[in-house]
């Protein structure tokens, strides 16, 4: 079903697609600080497919003044901060596509759910609101751009929650949906104030961008101990917290994982995306301690792309994996066609971390394919008991799907 209607809007949508900068000047109607902010945006790559944006609200609520310019100012700021460390990266100017109106707005799709708001809340989970989007996205051929979507509900107004505290809905990234919210000071005009509402926004659009990462299958990371002290903090490390304030950056590895993805590939592109279930082979690899680096070394089938290799501490659970250390690999193809990726792997890159010593540490081997698929390989180790230019025991490779 999935494979079918994906062709179908495949062709239905090359039309669209084109970012703001690629269509010429930001819309005359968007605020002051907005048309600043977009001034010096970069001419995007169109990309084939789209982001599903979906405004939810419950059957007894109203959207947010003026949601339709707040959330394409917000997210087109996003697109050329994706864009642009795409290109910082190496990867070119490609960003997620996003669908856009006449008027220069994104195409935001006002759902409105069947139940009360309370019924949607971050207590009752994502899959009531999920369930009632993929209804409304599958209604017409050709409404849903791509597997990505991202949802925004209002805030909830009650004893608890209001525009200058505001919460009660899923707010988090799943698989490729995300979650975020709105709410009156939703605004890029308060982006790096002093004020209450800039404090706010920080904490509500780094947290919307974060979660939008997620939504475009990108997993927690902190940073190379070069990388932090260059660029600030990564995104999908704590930047949640200091985007809009403080230098914040998308990782390499990060930014190789949304190369290979559904919304950043470039128009005309005709992968179908996601469907590899079976991981790919691992024939060869060795992970070794060779002085003061570790060095990782995989031969695969040949439709891995890209392997992203993570260094952590425990706790190792999604969510408590904010400290994950990112090293790329080289990738290289063998004269019969295989993949071959190498990375070393400095100490010195790992001073966050705290048993580079000694004490349980983990890699994870993130393996991508060449639709998108991600899968991970954890291999736990222990600095203390490899001896310099000694080899780790990388097991048998156990993958999971996804992240
Ligand atoms: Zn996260």
């Amino acid at each position: 079903m999935r494979r079918m209607r994906m062709k179908a809007i495949t062709v239905m949508m090359c039309a669209l697609g084109l970012s703001v900068a690629a269509m010429g000047a930001v819309p005359e109607h968007f605020q002051p600080r907005a048309k600043e902010l977009l001034a010096d945006s970069i001419e995007l790559i169109p990309s084939e497919n789209q982001l599903n944006v979906i405004y939810f609200v419950g059957n007894d609520r109203e959207p947010i003044a003026d949601y339709e310019r707040r959330i394409s100012e917000l997210l087109i700021y996003l697109q050329q901060y994706y864009g642009k460390e795409m290109v910082r990266n190496g990867q070119g100017a490609h960003s997620f596509g996003l669908s856009m109106k006449d008027n220069g707005e994104v195409q935001i799709h006002l759902v409105r759910g069947k139940k009360p708001h309370t019924e949607y809340s971050y207590g009752t989970g994502h899959n009531p609101c999920l369930e009632e989007v993929n209804a409304y996205l599958d209604a017409v051929p050709g409404r849903r751009t791509s597997q990505h979507t991202f949802v925004i509900m209002p805030t909830h107004y009650d004893e608890e929650y209001n525009d200058l505290n505001p919460g009660g809905v899923p707010f988090y990234g799943l698989g490729t949906n995300c979650f975020a919210l709105d709410y009156a000071h939703f605004d890029i005009k308060h982006i790096g104030q002093p004020t209450k509402e800039g404090r706010l926004l920080t904490k509500w659009y780094g947290g919307f961008a974060h979660e939008l990462g997620h939504g475009l299958n990108l997993p927690h990371n902190l940073g190379t101990a070069s990388d932090n002290k260059a660029h600030g903090t990564a995104l999908m490390g704590a930047g949640n917290y200091t985007f809009g304030f403080r230098p914040t950056y998308l990782t390499l590895a990060s930014c190789r994982i949304l190369a290979h993805s559904e919304l950043f590939v470039s128009k005309g592109t005709t992968t179908k995306f996601y469907t590899q279930v079976e991981a790919p082979t691992v024939e060869t690899a060795s992970f070794k301690r060779v002085g003061d680096t570790l060095e990782l070394y995989l031969r695969t089938t040949p439709e891995v792309v890209n392997v992203n290799a993570y260094i952590q501490d425990p706790p190792f659970e999604v969510n408590r994996d904010y400290d994950a250390v990112p090293f790329p690999c080289s990738m290289s193809k063998t004269a019969d066609g295989k993949t071959v990726a190498t990375v070393s792997i400095p100490l010195a890159e790992l001073i966050e971390l705290k048993n580079t010593e000694g004490g349980a540490m983990a890699l994870d081997v993130l393996i991508q394919t060449n639709e998108g698929s991600r899968f991970r390989w954890r291999v736990p180790f222990d600095l203390k008991n490899v001896p310099a230019d000694g080899s780790i025991d990388m097991g048998q490779p156990v993958f999971r799907r996804g992240y």
